[in-house]
């Protein structure tokens, strides 16, 4: 019997009753291929591989995450709560030991939704990855964490989740914001100014192949991950950089993907997208699988791969090896860059615009930071969509100091019921969530 070097927990749930439209890219059969690739394979007869049943995530796990208008019930259908629930499954299976390190194969995906949310947005409602965090933290007292997002898209969900919480690294490697969705993931973005450098950005341009993903890997995410330290490496793992995927422009390989979870060593790994259903997706997803295993992936190999058609140009080479060079030295310079942030101000103001694709809601934010120096602040949204709905979303930080917990009631005490469609304070010093009465 075969046996793996590593203990490998495994999560599946297609969700067979849940997709945007029947026809829509992100739909059941992802998943389905790859559950019959691993049964041929017979990855479940090694010795060390377990299936696990996903768990359903309750509204206490959502809501230390989100500001859901008009309610979590709402903006989550039945397959959310399980979708979110696999990664946790996963990530309790990793805490208790019972497995070395696991991967959700879960939808609907999550990365792009944000802190508040009016709908869906890049086929997400809710960020399966920080609900799944924000229980870890809660349960297991878990503190500094790494999430590493390889997705196809800059993961503008979890990057403005984190925004601000200078205990999670986030970094994103994904194709140029120039050319596709959601257009944003830039090396100057680099998180708020009490958090300055702890988010980082690699846009990658379209066609880039194995060598510059890696390259990455190599250059930034590993040394700067050996410096931050963190307990736990949570890899969002979106399977469309493939040569195939109908959605995007990469050349990036089955073999890539499995190269980069063996560099990475990711604890936690979660499915986002993925939309070469047949041609790609289940040999990404067993050369994953096979690499966080510790086992021999070389026999993975997708129809179509020729290396040589696949191999990024040298002006590629180039433009990857400059954007890695600045991130570098963002890095290395985070500290200057965020006191230059704060300045001598109390409060840091963000004005900002979000587009709901999957419903069309225009959402238009005005947030409010408390620059302090002892925690990474009081926050406070002020959100409003065009569909007329208003919020007031007030966050306390899981590590608040008296002042920002002080604050963050003070503004939820001081807000009117009757200018708002909905008043809310996540306290996460207390893991509570509270929504004022009209
Ligand atoms: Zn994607
Ligand atoms: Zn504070």
């Amino acid at each position: 019997m075969l046996k793996a070097l590593n203990k490998t927990g495994l999560v599946f749930f297609p969700a067979f009753d849940w997709a945007i439209s029947p026809t829509h890219p992100e739909r059941e059969e992802r998943l389905l291929y790859t559950q019959d690739q691993v049964m041929e394979e017979g990855l479940f007869d090694i010795d060390g591989i377990h299936e696990y049943k996903s768990e359903v995530v309750d509204i206490k796990d959502v809501q230390r995450v989100h500001f859901s208008y008009p309610d979590v019930w709402q903006v989550m259908t039945e397959s959310h709560f399980i979708s979110a629930g696999g990664a946790k499954t996963i990530a309790r299976a990793v805490m208790e030991k019972s497995v070395n390190n696991g991967f959700a194969l879960v939808r609907p995906p999550g990365h792009h939704a944000m802190r508040v949310v009016h709908g869906g947005r890049g086929f997400c409602n809710v960020n399966n990855e920080a609900i799944m965090l924000e229980y870890l933290r809660h349960a297991y007292g878990v503190d500094r964490v790494a999430v590493v997002d390889t997705d196809c898209h800059h993961g503008d969900g979890t990057q403005d989740i984190y925004w601000h919480d200078p205990d999670t690294l986030y970094i994103s490697l994904h194709q140029d914001g120039r050319t596709m969705y959601p257009g944003s993931g830039f090396p100057q973005e680099l998180g708020g100014p009490n958090a300055a450098g702890t988010t980082l950005n690699i846009p990658l341009p379209p066609y880039t192949g194995e060598e510059g993903f890696l390259y990455a890997i190599n250059e930034v995410v590993l040394p700067v991950i050996d410096e931050f330290k963190p307990e736990l490496i949570i890899n969002s793992a979106g399977q469309d950089n493939h040569f195939t995927d109908p959605l995007t422009n990469m050349l990036f390989t089955a073999k890539g993907y499995a190269d980069l979870t063996r560099l990475l060593k990711p604890d936690i790994v979660v499915l986002e997208g993925g939309y070469s259903i047949e041609g790609a997706l289940p040999y990404v997803n067993i050369g994953i699988i096979l690499a966080l295993a510790g086992m021999d992936y070389s026999h993975v190999i997708e129809p179509g791969y020729d290396p040589d058609k696949l191999k990024q140009t040298d002006s590629i080479t180039q433009t990857v090896k400059q954007t890695c060079d600045t991130v570098k030295a963002n890095w290395a310079q985070r500290e200057a860059i965020g006191r230059s942030m704060r300045g001598n101000q109390e409060y840091a103001e963000r004005r900002r615009n979000i587009f709901y694709d999957t419903e069309g809601i225009h959402e238009t934010q005005r947030e409010t930071l408390r620059l302090c120096p002892e925690c990474s602040g009081a926050l406070k949204i002020d959100s409003t969509s065009d569909r007329g709905a208003h919020l007031l979303a007030i966050h306390i930080p899981r590590k608040a100091c008296n002042n920002c917990w002080d604050l963050g009631r003070q503004w939820y005490e001081s807000a009117n019921p009757s200018d708002y469609d909905m008043i809310c304070l996540q306290d996460r010093t207390e893991d509570s969530y509270q929504v004022k009465e009209k």
